[in-house]
């Protein structure tokens, strides 16, 4: 046994998590796509826990691409500039001077979690925007006909640039796209994330949120939903129960879904060592997204 998957089933053991090994040998070289939100990178302690079992799957021989956005990050600037955030349909409206703040806000946050990442000895290797090569090329979205602003949705991956990776290697990936004129297209994390794990045909794609998954009621998490049909997901958004950020969520994760993406899960992002326990274990937690 390779000594830096004996490493990460010790750190797995010391979380109380045994049996691992199977699931590390089902899972070498397989390729996860994991989203974070910018609410939890925020955090300290819940982004050094996330970031603790990335490197612990990244030396169990997991392919990670991590997939992050900068949403409070993004809010703060914006507020501090004197800008109103403002949302459609849990889209962020993108002027001139927004495209330019988060520009700024996403390639701080990426480079922070890459070194954060490389202190804890993952070869993390950065994508923001053109940074990297352009990894997500996008197009301007007008949803409803309505101008956002300078928000786009993924119509391409150069996966060649992943490809170019060697085997170790974590991508770092900020939700920015690069449109055809070159400029930056402020992409949904979520979005950007769906689309990533369908291009490459991922074996999972695991969206960290700040809520235990979907809820039937928000004030209650014994409402959670474990398991969400995509019917039933667009049952829920036109009747509002799934409201504000979790729309382009659901949208993105039923639309790649159907196009035969196999694993999507939404787990909270906050709970201890969730990513290790959805991937090593195999006890449910949050919502799957299933087709039907
Ligand atoms: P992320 O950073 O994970 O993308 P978002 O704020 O964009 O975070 O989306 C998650 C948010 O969606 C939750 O914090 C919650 O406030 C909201 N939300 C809306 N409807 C629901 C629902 N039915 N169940 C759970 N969360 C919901
Ligand atoms: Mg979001």
């Amino acid at each position: 046994m390779k000594e830096s998957v004996a490493d990460a089933l010790g750190r797995l053991a010391a979380l109380g998590i045994s049996g691992a090994g199977k699931y590390i040998e089902e899972f070498a070289g397989r390729v996860f796509v994991v989203k974070c939100g910018g609410a939890l990178i925020e955090d300290a302690e819940v982004s050094a826990g996330i970031l603790d079992d990335l490197a612990l799957l990244n030396r169990a021989g997991i392919r990670i691409l991590l997939v992050h956005g900068a949403s409070v990050q993004a809010d703060r600037e914006m507020e501090a500039a004197g800008i109103v955030p403002r949302r459609y349909k849990g889209l962020r409206i993108t002027c001139d001077r927004t495209i330019e703040i988060l520009e700024r806000c996403f390639t701080a946050l990426n480079a922070d979690v890459a070194g954060r990442l490389r202190a804890r000895g993952v070869n993390a290797v950065c994508f923001s925007g053109t940074l990297g090569g352009g990894l997500l090329v996008a197009q301007r979205m007008t949803p409803d006909c309505v101008d956002i602003g300078h928000v786009g949705d993924v119509t391409s991956v150069r996966a060649e640039l992943l490809d170019a990776l060697p085997d170790d290697a974590l991508a770092v990936v900020s939700s920015l796209g690069v449109g055809p004129d070159g400029r930056a297209l402020n992409v949904n994390a979520d979005y950007a994330a769906t689309r990533l794990a369908l291009d490459i045909a991922a074996e999972k794609l695991i969206l960290l949120t700040d809520v235990p998954g979907v809820l039937l009621d928000r004030a209650d998490p014994a409402s959670l939903v474990p398991t969400l049909t995509c019917s039933h997901a667009r049952k829920l958004i036109e009747e509002k129960i799934i409201a504000s950020g979790m729309i382009p969520k659901i949208e993105s994760a039923v639309r790649t879904v159907e196009a035969g993406l196999n694993k999507l899960h939404i787990i909270d992002g906050a709970a201890p060592h969730a990513l290790a326990r959805e991937i090593f274990t195999d006890e449910g937690c949050g919502t799957q997204i299933v087709r039907g």
